[in-house]
């Protein structure tokens, strides 16, 4: 039986940086997928340029239910690490909004980098190899793969979150963390677009493909999410970036509330026109918001639209500023896993270290990346977090590892 000192489950980014850092680091290292090819959420990730990190990183960008977990492993391993990588690695970036950082060229890239820091760790790859089943015997693991059984004394669940299945995303890891008695958060499709029962859809409808800034917010207390960002209307509902991160927070059977038109006190520009302007309410409406969306938000208040500003009822201009300031409305779902970019929720991270990412229920047996239920905002920040656990685990592996020899 081949003998490892490291098997990695996941070939994706978690799963390479970690084989790659801890082959280099002295551990003999199998990495496994069952896809054919490594990678997939890279190569598709920011358009195809993966946003791979963010200029500023702390645990306020992440969704946990243990919210300071991520804390050390993010300080041990800083975008500055990544970008210190890179630059070995001849890789050109730019930034864009919110500290956002993105390949010049391709996602390959960095896919490129990654399996190059393994080819120099000697990391041994088998893919595609599946794995039935992983056993402990007491001072080892033992697997049972494809491509035979395999031992090690260590094994790194990197097989990532249920988003996109069709490129491989499988529940493996909340299984394997089961069968170790863990406790898996509710794993739910985050960073994804929200959808509305269709009647009530109906009349917003027209507005797809519309997007302008909003404010949104949704929740209560310290589960409250809000984001000053962009909103997309879709045919069934709402996407942009504002409504992906408002999703993560977003509770089923709760509202949204957002603000159409965040830069403006609509009451008291309404309350303006009607004194001073001659024109129709549309127009006045239309001068102050994108005019498809005056238009919709007009068409459900009868007689309102082609009466002139003076002729208008206090009272109807302030509900209707208030309608468009505090919108309340309740998605019906979201558009689940096939859209979603990420899973929240996943392996309960009170029974791993925040050092090194190991069980404290089996010892050899660890969990980095988006399998762990710590959840990043759009942005950079999910990679971050493959970056930063997985270097957190191979150093860990390593120091067992030379004090064994
Ligand atoms: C469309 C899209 C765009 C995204 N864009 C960004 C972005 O720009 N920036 C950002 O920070 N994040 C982005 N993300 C999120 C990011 O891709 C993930 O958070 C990140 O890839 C998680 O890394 P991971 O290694 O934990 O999991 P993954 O990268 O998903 O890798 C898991 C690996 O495990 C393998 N695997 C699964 N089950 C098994 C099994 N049973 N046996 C063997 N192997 C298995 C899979 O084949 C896969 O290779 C995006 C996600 C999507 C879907």
């Amino acid at each position: 039986m081949a003998s490892f000192d490291a098997v990695v489950i996941g070939a994706g980014a978690a799963g390479l940086f970690c084989a790659g850092m801890a082959g280099q680091l002295g551990s003999r290292v199998l990495l496994i997928d069952h896809g054919a090819k490594v990678a997939e959420k890279i190569r598709i990730s920011g358009g195809g340029r993966c946003n791979f990190t963010n200029r500023e990183v702390g645990h306020s960008n992440f969704l946990s239910a243990n919210p300071h977990f991520c804390r050390s492993a993010l300080a041990r391993y800083t975008p500055q690490d990544f970008l210190a990588l890179m630059a070995r690695h001849q890789i050109a970036w730019h930034e864009k909004h919110k500290g956002q950082l993105f390949c010049d060229h391709s996602a390959q890239d960095i896919i490129t980098m990654l399996l190059a820091e393994c080819a120099k760790g000697q990391v041994e790859r088998r893919q595609p190899c599946g794995v039935q089943a992983v056993r402990h015997t007491g001072s080892a693991f033992e697997l049972d793969t494809d491509r035979g059984t395999v031992s090690a004394a260590k094994v790194v669940v990197a097989t990532g979150g249920l988003s996109i299945p069709k490129i491989g995303a499988s529940d493996f890891g909340y299984r394997l963390a089961r069968q170790f008695g863990h406790r898996v958060i509710e794993p739910r499709p985050a960073l994804v677009p929200l959808t509305f029962a269709s009647a009530d859809w109906e009349p917003l409808v027209p507005l797809a493909g519309l997007s302008l800034p909003v404010h949104v917010r949704t929740g209560a207390g310290k589960a409250a999410g809000q984001f000053l960002e962009d909103l997309l209307f879709t045919h069934r509902g709402l996407s942009g970036p504002a409504v992906l991160q408002i999703s993560s927070y977003w509770q089923p059977g709760t509202a949204l509330q957002i603000n159409l038109a965040p830069d403006t006190d609509l009451e008291e520009s309404l309350r303006q026109a009607k004194a001073s302007s001659r024109r129709q309410l549309a127009n006045e409406l239309g001068s102050l918001l994108p005019a498809r969306l005056a238009q919709a938000w007009l068409s459900t208040r009868v007689g309102m639209a082609d009466k002139p500003m003076a002729d208008q009822r206090d009272k109807d201009l302030q509900q209707l500023a208030t309608s468009l300031q505090s919108w309340q409305l309740t998605p019906n779902g979201t558009e689940g896993y096939a859209k979603a970019e990420v899973t929240a929720g996943g392996i309960d991270t009170r029974e791993l270290s925040s050092q090194t990412m190991e069980s404290q229920r089996t010892p050899g047996l660890y969990f980095i990346g988006e399998v762990v239920d710590v959840t990043g905002w759009l942005g950079g920040y999910n990679f971050q977090w493959a970056w930063a656990s997985a270097a957190a685990c191979a150093r860990a592996m390593s120091q067992a590892t030379s004090m064994s020899q």
